[in-house]
């Protein structure tokens, strides 16, 4: 397979060899040794470390989709009423999961150029009294950070369940879980983890857990049999214990570089993106940056090109970047500066790169 020099996906990113070394190890039956089980301890306490969260962590296997399936799925109840929060694809496609849910879901939508408006949020919340309030941190297609604090606060008013899909954000950005009032936050591993795409975690409140409870939903996705699975030692299915191992040494990169300065390290690989693509005369997507998300960069396909034929060129070149879905398609391509991938001088080479294409 063809392996390019510079990749610049915004997912899965690229995988740092200590991680792929704690793959390559037969560990043996994960539901049968101490030391797994002291494995999973240990992941947990660092995802709540790296959320500032006291809720429980659960690490399922699977990757960021089952996240959110699975929280949906174990939380809601036929004819429940959900207000979803939509900037984009990944925002409306939760409104329009849960309505597959059976679900009442409303979808206020921002505008896949816009932000969350926590007045907007206020006025729907206190309209629909919904069990759930979903939202997205950063939604990858459109590059967007979206300001979350005063929704969490709006949850608690309107005893809401507040549900966040922070994949693309967690672990490149600030994620304070508890600060936030956040009952349901899901993550993914192949995105700022830099993991490969096999385990979903999702941080659960007591008043997420007692929901569950009472939706008391059953599946390989749901969450309920989490609630006691380390206490008992009793999974509900094989965990994969090289992805935790995988996790165990992504965490311990993180607090051995100091979360600050891991942040700082994505500000500034972002930061540098958007002034190169400045530079180039590429419009940058959205055009307010003040909500431009630390772990990816959207821009439009600059004039007299089109999405394929730039794909093609930077390819040829070494470098790989990501396209985009929906309205964005074709339009637009993204830059994933989040992770392994937030470099300064990979992305340096990235915009050189670019700079040949297009100058
Ligand atoms: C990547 C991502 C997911 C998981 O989606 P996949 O396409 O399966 O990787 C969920 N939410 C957001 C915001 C994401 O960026």
């Amino acid at each position: 397979m063809e392996r390019y020099e510079i990749p610049l996906v915004p997912g899965p990113v690229s995988i740092p060899p200590a991680v792929l070394a704690a793959y390559a190890v037969d560990y043996g039956s994960a539901d049968m040794e101490d030391e797994f089980f002291g494995l999973y301890a240990s992941c947990e306490a660092g995802l709540q470390r790296l959320l500032a969260t006291e809720n429980a962590v659960t690490i399922q296997s699977g990757e960021g989709m089952l996240a959110l399936w699975g929280a949906l799925k174990s939380v809601l109840r036929p004819g429940d009423r959900v207000l979803a929060l939509s900037t984009g694809l990944f925002g409306t496609g939760i409104g329009e999961m849960a309505q597959r849910c059976g679900a009442q879901a409303e979808i206020v939508d921002f505008g896949h150029d816009g932000v969350i408006d926590a007045d907007v949020v206020q006025d729907a919340a206190r309209r629909i009294r919904p069990r759930l309030i979903t939202a997205v941190h950063c939604e990858t297609p459109s590059g967007v950070l979206n300001p979350l604090a005063a929704v969490g606060a709006i949850c608690r008013e309107v005893d809401a369940l507040f549900y966040v899909d922070f994949v693309a954000s967690a672990g490149g950005a600030p994620v304070p879980v508890d600060a936030w009032h956040i009952d349901l936050g899901l993550l993914g591993s192949q995105k700022a983890l830099s993991l490969m795409p096999d385990l979903s975690m999702i941080s659960v409140s007591e008043r997420a857990w007692a929901a569950a409870a009472e939706t008391d939903y059953p599946g390989y996705d749901a969450l309920q049999p989490w609630r006691t699975a380390l206490a008992d030692r009793y999974f509900p299915y094989t965990p994969n214990w090289h992805a935790l191992a995988g996790l165990r040494v992504a965490l311990d990169a993180l607090f051995d570089e100091g979360l600050d300065a891991v942040y700082q390290r994505h500000t500034e690989a972002a930061a540098l993106c958007r002034t190169r693509l400045h530079e180039l005369n590429v419009r940058l997507f959205p055009r307010d940056e003040a909500y431009s998300s630390p772990t990816v960069t959207t821009a439009y396909v600059p004039d007299g090109w089109t999405w394929s034929d730039l794909d093609a060129a930077l390819r040829s070149r070494g470098m790989v970047v990501g396209g985009n879905y929906g309205p964005l398609a074709e339009r637009t391509f993204r830059i994933g500066h989040m992770g392994y991938q937030a470099d300064v001088d990979l992305v340096a080479r990235g915009m050189d790169v670019l700079a040949g294409v297009i100058g």
